[in-house]
């Protein structure tokens, strides 16, 4: 019973201050994230299935939860959500989903990525690799990015499923041109990333890294603009929500 209970328990960002923090969250998290995260129990919630593709993103206002479309459902398609963080890699995502819920994902998503060639896995293990360079580096690894972005979006990025790499890709990228004021470069890939934003926690990843990374956030006005686009898309009120991340 406890063990069928601990599974139905969600995970969610919180808007304003969570009444509830779960014991886990209370220890050992940072002030951040006990602000921002809610755990609990919600019944007629518990009875969505996971789907890396999933269509739907949550939220907590207080007790509730709110779950809000974001993509065009049709008429007898399942809902679905997410069991585990959406940016969460391939091979990760399947050791945990099968060892915590007990099955493997072949969704949409994880299907494409199996058909993948040995050599487009390659690139995103590059891609992957990648990272380690470091947001500090930016300027002197731009053109890596740039290059490993060309490449995947002629190739891989066209079959049309999600990928985590490609994402932080993604973020990386946005972030390099915010910071370098390359407003063109900037819009472009913000409009592919935006395109394919799964829920609140990728909206939350980008303003926490733009925050920090693009001294001074506030003067970059094309930059807060796109953001107040994105959180009135997401959440219907974009001036709550940045005066919480202010
Ligand atoms: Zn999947």
């Amino acid at each position: 019973m406890i063990s069928a209970l601990k599974l139905n328990l969600c995970e969610c960002w919180a808007i304003g201050k969570p009444i509830q923090a779960s014991k886990s969250t209370q220890q050992g998290a940072s002030q951040e994230e006990k602000r921002d995260k809610l755990t609990a129990l919600w019944t007629i919630f518990s009875f969505l299935n996971h789907s890396c593709n999933h269509n739907t993103s949550r939220y907590s206002i207080g007790n509730f939860i709110f779950i809000r479309a974001i993509k065009p459902i049709r008429e007898g398609e399942e809902i679905t959500t997410f069991y585990l963080p959406p940016d969460t890699k391939f091979e990760e995502r399947q050791s945990l989903l099968l060892n915590t819920f007990g099955f493997t994902c072949q969704c949409e998503n994880c299907e494409g990525y199996r058909q993948l060639s040995i050599s487009e896995k390659e690139l995103i293990a590059e891609i992957d690799d990648s990272f380690r360079l470091k947001f500090s580096n930016f300027k002197d690894h731009l053109e890596v990015y740039e290059n490993l972005y060309a490449i995947a979006k002629q190739t891989i990025m066209q079959k049309g499923f999600y990928l985590r790499e490609f994402s932080k890709l993604q973020v990386q990228l946005i972030i390099a041109y915010a910071r370098s004021y390359n407003t063109n470069s900037f819009l472009e890939v913000w409009e592919e990333y935006v395109k394919r934003i799964r829920c609140p926690e990728e909206i939350l990843e980008i303003m926490t890294y733009t925050k920090r990374l693009v001294p001074p956030f506030s003067e970059h006005e094309i930059v807060q603009k796109k953001f107040k686009e994105l959180f009135k898309l997401h959440y219907g009120d974009e001036d709550q929500l940045l005066q919480a991340f202010a």
